[in-house]
């Protein structure tokens, strides 16, 4: 025993019993903690495998899904390039013949072709880009590509009435009627013709060129008020449909016979010979009256540039022809 008595008779020192004890009790305390421990490491661990086995069912889940929208979207895809296939073969595959078939038209092509089956495929396609399955002012589409020389005015397309071209110019007073304009290239070229005419001694004069879209309402009106809106339509434009707004249209006379009987003179077979040199084009030609809207006119001439010009001369369309072909 090594038991002491301190100077208070408080027993101090231990005996080995109670040494036993207490080891004892250490390492109970130490295998309890051990096993708190343990314990408390398997949750972590279990609750991070749980962790990672929900992560990968959430990806396995996304996957699945998205490849079935891959696969939902193919099975649509396909159903859509039949039923296309379905209506190119209604069309011969014309597509691959001609570069100017124009796919988001393709309904358009085949109502247009059963309604008038006596048109080769080659017209339905080009007279239904020309919009010739709608009905005039119907439908109709603001042009948009106003500084264009190739800008399209016609019963389909209209210019806005706050339009009016930056680049006015007057058409020199030796080649036309006082102030008259036209858009300085036009101008410029209309002057050469003009000049160039002059010295063949043929006078080609400016009658009427840039008409603003207030001028052609009252115009429009007058032509309706005489004649009806029916015959009114056929020669003269309603307003923001008039190609005399774009700048780029001139009607011409000989200085002696009215302009309507320009056709009868040697002015006229001088610009049938030579106009396309100057950029310009006989805007609304014999037996085209389909697919301009306009009767024959011999006196009005619409600048496209000296490029087009000749390539529409080659070809014998009218401009709505050459644009409704040209590649999309
Ligand atoms: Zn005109």
């Amino acid at each position: 025993m090594a038991s002491r008595v301190d100077l208070y008779g408080r027993r101090y020192g231990y005996s080995s019993h109670n040494k036993k004890n207490k080891n004892k009790i250490n390492k109970r305390k130490i295998k309890k903690r051990k096993k708190k421990y343990k314990i408390k490491n398997n949750i972590k661990i279990f609750i991070i495998i749980i962790t990672i086995i929900i992560i990968i069912i959430i990806a396995i889940i996304m996957i699945k899904s998205k490849n079935n929208n891959k696969i939902e979207n193919k099975d649509k895809n396909e159903v859509i390039n039949n039923k296309q296939d379905d209506k190119l073969k209604q069309l011969n595959y014309i597509n691959k013949k001609i570069d100017y078939f124009d796919y988001s038209k393709i309904d358009r092509y085949i109502d247009y072709m059963n309604n008038n089956i006596d048109l080769n495929l080659y017209d339905v396609i080009k007279e239904v880009n020309m919009d010739l399955d709608n009905e005039y002012y119907e439908n109709s589409n603001e042009v948009q590509d106003t500084d264009s020389l190739l800008i399209l005015v016609n019963k389909y397309n209209y210019l806005s009435k706050d339009y009016e071209p930056s680049d006015l110019e007057n058409i020199s007073s030796n080649y036309a009627l006082p102030d008259m304009k036209l858009r300085k290239e036009a101008k410029e070229s209309f002057e050469e013709l003009s000049k160039k005419a002059l010295k063949d001694n043929l006078k080609i004069i400016a009658m009427s060129s840039y008409r603003s879209y207030q001028y052609q309402v009252d115009l429009y009106n007058m032509y309706k008020n005489k004649d009806g809106v029916d015959i009114a339509d056929r020669y003269s434009g309603r307003a923001g449909f008039s190609e005399h707004q774009t700048g780029l249209a001139v009607d011409v006379y000989n200085d002696k016979l009215s302009y309507t009987n320009f056709e009868d003179t040697k002015e006229f077979e001088w610009m049938q010979k030579n106009a396309y040199k100057y950029g310009f084009i006989l805007r609304f030609p014999k037996d085209k009256e389909k697919y301009t809207g306009y009767i024959y006119e011999s006196w009005h001439y619409r600048y496209v540039g000296k490029n087009v010009a000749k390539e529409i001369k080659e070809s014998g369309y009218c401009l709505e022809e050459y644009i409704a072909t040209r590649s999309k």
